[in-house]
């Protein structure tokens, strides 16, 4: 996707101004002090920025690009230090290290591809991991980084200052690369690579289902972050002209994760502001650190004064607003001049689709499938065909395995027994968001949607998963049109109605053009109303798009109505199968699951609580 939105244009432009105008107001009415300070600020922000573009896309705070902050300082340093200094201060440097006296923009280039060649080999490991794991390897990053520091006395003059640094960076170089920050933030968090890991941030395990390849994504964002990191370290060392390993440890850590999180860690525009606040915060506590004397109120030296008043303003802003001040959008997806603005250029609903797969032929095979649970068996050789253009239904009482197939045959919890295969094409062997690619999509019992992302990128992030020669926001469109969801593409998938997040998962299942399409009760705690506005959907795609669709439901007239085939589970036994008609005869069936209620006229809607949690961590359904 190589073009850059409209919207990330107006953000870039609205988050980069104040930047601007700081730098002006601070020049032209405060000079000397007034300059440092915003100058300082900008390199605040672009270190934000930097922890942003991992921590916020990915929702794993990272303590560890302080240290790509220090590698920068130390690298560039090392290469701009006049020789004549360095010769004293730097006496057993190694002969290849000695003499460069480089200029600040070469010096900054090379700081920042060894800071890259740090960030790819501990992006590694750190891509695989999630959530405290991650976050806690990061931390160890940043310890290493440190004690490396003070151990490297030859090339760092260990825990004592480091100085002779030349002062090539003022207002006027700050400002051009934070403005180049924010711009690169931004861009990526809008594109593809980006909502994608945004998506995974929401829900990793609907991510993997929709075809994100997670720790790809997490890598990339993490080196990219380290980049920008290393950028800001550069800056504020030819800033300073002098440091030692302890001004980039825990105290700028905490300073900057401050910053990130008061501002609201998603947007890249909260970070400018989180910068902002946390710095008049700083400047007003520095102040009154040394004690007040204002003749009538006299106040005592206050020790620490400037971290409690940090952590106070992060509790108070937390209490009110969990995502920080400017929660989750950025600011030109609130203010409504800006959207109005940012939506200039929005194309109207392209035409419908039909570029339907159709495929004749094929079939979803499962083949003697089934899923132990340590000693539980919930699945035994579940054995059928998913064939396009037919709907099958999946039946059976609680806790006879139903999701576990599906779980299982998506790859989401691997089967510990049997086969799938996709029209020949054998789906065990490969990771979970390649299944999804490979054409196979599916629909949680439990909604899984990315709740802080728009309904449209919901489906933009499957869509981009597929798309190849089309615009995936354009296929994104009319997934959402196919289930009647086109008016509400902007708002965010947490705030639609019950109905509408489940029809919203399914277009998000059908922009990964699939060819089998697999619903955990897709029905489940919907009103009658809802039930049939979904019938509807489902009749259009099964007539339309030729898919295999397997859903999953307990309303047996609601089965018997939809299905062309039946399959029956009990106690993760497959029982029974054929057409509704078969199956309503069959004296297996009828034991197992319609039997008990035969004498009261309408079976369905057997005692069955459609509400027990499928997969472990997602709490229970909503109500609508
Ligand atoms: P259904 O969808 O048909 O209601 P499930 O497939 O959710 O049934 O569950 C089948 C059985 O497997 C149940 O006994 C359930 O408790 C068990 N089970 C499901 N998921 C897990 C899990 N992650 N760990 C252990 N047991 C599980
Ligand atoms: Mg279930």
């Amino acid at each position: 996707m190589g073009r850059i939105r409209r919207g990330s244009v107006v953000g870039i432009v609205a988050t980069a101004l104040p930047l601007v105008a700081a730098a002006v107001v601070a020049a032209g009415l405060f000079p000397g002090a007034g300059e440092r300070l915003v100058t300082l600020f900008l390199i605040n922000v672009i270190a934000v920025i930097g922890i942003g573009v991992y921590s916020g896309n990915s929702g794993i705070i990272s303590f560890g690009n302080v240290g790509f902050m220090a590698i920068g300082a130390y690298a560039s340093g090392l290469l701009t230090i006049n020789p004549i200094v360095q010769k004293t201060a730097l006496p057993h440097l190694p002969e290849w290290l000695m003499g460069w006296g480089m200029p600040f923009l070469p010096a900054l280039l090379v700081a920042l591809v060894v800071v890259a060649l740090v960030a790819v080999a501990i992006g590694i490991p750190v891509a695989r991991l999630g959530g405290s794991s991650a976050s806690i390897c990061t931390l160890g990053f940043l310890v290493i980084v440190h004690v490396v520091l003070i151990a490297s006395s030859d090339f760092t003059r260990g825990s004592q200052t480091f100085f002779g640094i030349p002062r090539a960076v003022n207002l006027w170089v700050a400002l051009p690369f934070a403005i180049l920050a924010v711009a690169t933030a931004r861009i990526y968090r809008d594109s593809a690579a980006g909502m994608k890991l945004r998506a995974s941030r929401e829900d990793e395990i609907a991510s993997l289902a929709v075809g994100v390849n997670v720790r790809l994504h997490r890598f990339f964002a993490w080196v990219l972050g380290a980049i920008l990191s290393g950028a800001a370290g550069v800056l504020f060392a030819h800033f300073i002209g002098a440091f030692s390993p302890k001004d980039f440890y825990f105290n700028m850590t905490f300073m900057l994760l401050a910053m990130l999180i008061l501002g609201g860690i998603t947007t890249v525009s909260g970070a400018v502001v989180g910068a902002a606040v946390i710095m008049v915060i700083v400047e007003l506590l520095r102040k009154l650190e040394g004690g007040v004397d204002l003749g009538f109120l006299h106040l005592p030296t206050v020790f620490g004064l400037t971290d409690i008043g940090i952590g106070l303003a992060i509790l108070l802003v937390m209490y009110r607003l969990q995502d920080g001040l400017l929660g989750v959008r950025e600011i030109d997806e609130q203010v409504p001049f800006l959207k109005r603005l940012a939506a200039g250029g929005a194309k109207p609903v392209a035409k419908q689709a039909s570029d339907a797969v159709v495929t004749e032929g094929g079939a979803l095979r499962v083949e003697n499938v089934g899923k132990r649970f340590s000693g539980l068996v919930a699945l035994h050789d579940a054995n059928f065909d998913i064939r396009p253009g037919l709907v099958t239904g999946l039946i059976g009482p609680n806790g006879a395995g139903k999701s576990t197939l599906i779980n299982s045959v998506s790859g989401v919890v691997p089967p510990s027994t049997g086969r799938v295969t996709i029209d020949g094409t054998h789906v065990g062997s490969l990771p979970v968001y390649r299944v999804a690619v490979a054409g196979l999509a599916r629909t949680f019992q439990n909604i899984r949607l990315f709740n802080n992302l728009t309904v449209l990128e919901n489906v933009t992030v499957a869509a981009s998963a597929v798309a190849k020669d089309r615009d995936p926001v354009d296929l994104a469109r009319e997934a959402l049109a196919e289930v009647g969801l086109g008016d509400v593409a902007d708002q965010l998938a947490g705030t639609l109605s019950y109905g509408a997040q489940r029809r919203l998962e399914i277009a998000r299942a059908l922009a990964l053009k699939p060819r089998y399409l697999l619903l955990d009760e897709p029905a489940a705690g919907m009103n009658p109303a809802e039930t049939q506005e979904l019938m509807t959907v489902l009749d259009r795609i099964r007539t339309k798009h030729r898919l295999g669709l397997l859903v999953v439901e307990h309303d047996l007239k609601l089965i018997m109505r939809l299905c062309d085939v039946v399959v029956v589970l009990n106690k993760g036994q497959q029982i029974a199968m054929g057409t509704p008609a078969e199956i309503q005869a069959n004296p297996a069936v009828i034991e197992a699951y319609i039997g008990r209620r035969r004498s009261a006229a309408p079976p369905p809607q057997p005692a069955i609580d459609a509400r027990q949690p499928d997969l472990d961590p997602q709490p229970a359904d909503k109500p609508a």
